[in-house]
């Protein structure tokens, strides 16, 4: 992609801004987005701010037809001293460039994408929360725009990016939640897009969430597609299992999402000497784990909630608890570890924020 002048347009207009105590996610967003187009003849271009607005578009548009469209999900955190600061920003654009891969859409310059996300961001650094806890969600993605019911990938795209203040995950502090072993739906199979962050994906879990809720429990923990024997995921974050010591998530199979969160904890733990394993892990072996008192803790890891403790599983009708339902060490040692990292207020070892400048 030729380097091209980025066009802003100011908003005439601002906002009123949530009140940062009772943010909810997703539900605001801020004064200005970033867009850009695609076409066939011209590559990506016309990269502008805008003010933050409804699209037309045609109702033939591919998007509507076959969900030809990827994603990305990260946070800007704004420092005690009054600084913005990305955790990784550089995997997120690369991820999206492996998802749109995987869906036949062109890939973006990560490079220039970053350039452009950083003026969006000083544009509406306002609305970066400071309250404890809050953030400012950054939602990149890309549509295919072209008029055409035929089923083929599309000649042109929009590249957006939108942001949205939020909460904080946990109100009441970092707290277990219960999982629903799901044995009848699957999130993804071998070969198809479970490793893309693309919109099917997650419309098609709503009917194993809603079982998880009926059966009183928060999210939902996939099995692998083939056997329903092996574990993936737990709701939309992979997932970690500690046990005798040793720390355990499934390894990156082709059907799981290789989440930015688990591959900083991964290592994060090897940087502190701790035995971390990436393999296949049966949900016999983990209920065996919990029956025989080996199992210590288990959590889901993303960007949303960082880490989420799991502190009951329920299986086949029959409910096991986890470490008492209690949040365990590792999990708030890694909880405060990343977001004290995130949030500029302790050391980053590993170089992993991106200062806004
Ligand atoms: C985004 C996502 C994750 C977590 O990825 P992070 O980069 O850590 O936020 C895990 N699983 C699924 C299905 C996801 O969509």
């Amino acid at each position: 992609m030729a380097h091209q002048a980025l066009e802003v347009m100011t908003a005439t207009h601002h906002k009123t801004k949530p009140d940062p105590e009772t943010l909810q996610f997703g539900k605001t967003f801020t004064d200005h987005m970033f867009i850009m187009d695609y076409s066939s003849e011209n590559g990506w271009h016309s990269p502008r701010i805008i003010p933050y607005q409804p699209l037309t578009l045609d109702p033939a548009a591919m998007i509507y037809h076959y969900g030809q469209t990827v994603f990305e999900g990260l946070k800007a955190y704004r420092t005690d001293d009054d600084r913005i600061l990305l955790f990784r920003p550089d995997e997120n654009f690369k991820r999206l460039n492996r998802s749109s891969d995987r869906l036949s859409i062109p890939d973006i310059d990560e490079k220039m994408v970053l350039e452009y996300l950083s003026e969006l961001l000083k544009l509406d650094k306002d609305w970066i929360p400071t309250y404890e806890g809050t953030s400012l969600y950054i939602r990149p993605f890309i549509i295919a725009t072209e008029p055409n019911l035929s089923v083929a990938p599309s000649t042109t795209y929009k590249f957006m990016i939108i942001l949205s203040p939020v909460g904080s995950y946990y109100k009441e502090g970092i707290a277990p939640v219960g999982i629903y072993v799901e044995d009848e739906y699957t999130r993804a199979a071998l070969g198809g897009t479970g490793m893309a962050k693309t919109a099917g994906n997650y419309s098609a879990a709503y009917k194993a969430q809603d079982k998880a809720t009926a059966h009183g429990q928060a999210q939902v923990l996939w099995l692998d597609s083939s056997e329903k024997k092996y574990v993936e995921e737990v709701g939309s974050m992979n997932v970690f299992f500690k046990i005798d010591g040793e720390i355990i998530t499934p390894s990156l199979s082709g059907s799981i999402l290789e989440g930015i969160t688990r591959k900083s904890i991964i290592e994060l733990l090897k940087s502190w000497g701790e035995q971390v394993t990436e393999r296949r892990i049966s949900i016999d072996e983990i209920l065996n784990a919990v029956r025989e008192g080996r199992l210590e803790e288990a959590f889901g890891t993303g960007t949303a909630a960082v880490i989420s403790p799991i502190g009951e599983l329920s299986w086949k009708g029959e409910k096991t608890l986890i470490n008492q339902r209690e949040t365990g060490s590792l999990s708030r040692k890694l909880y405060e570890t990343l977001t004290g990292i995130q949030k500029g207020r302790i050391e980053d070892p590993l170089h992993w924020t991106y200062e806004v400048k």
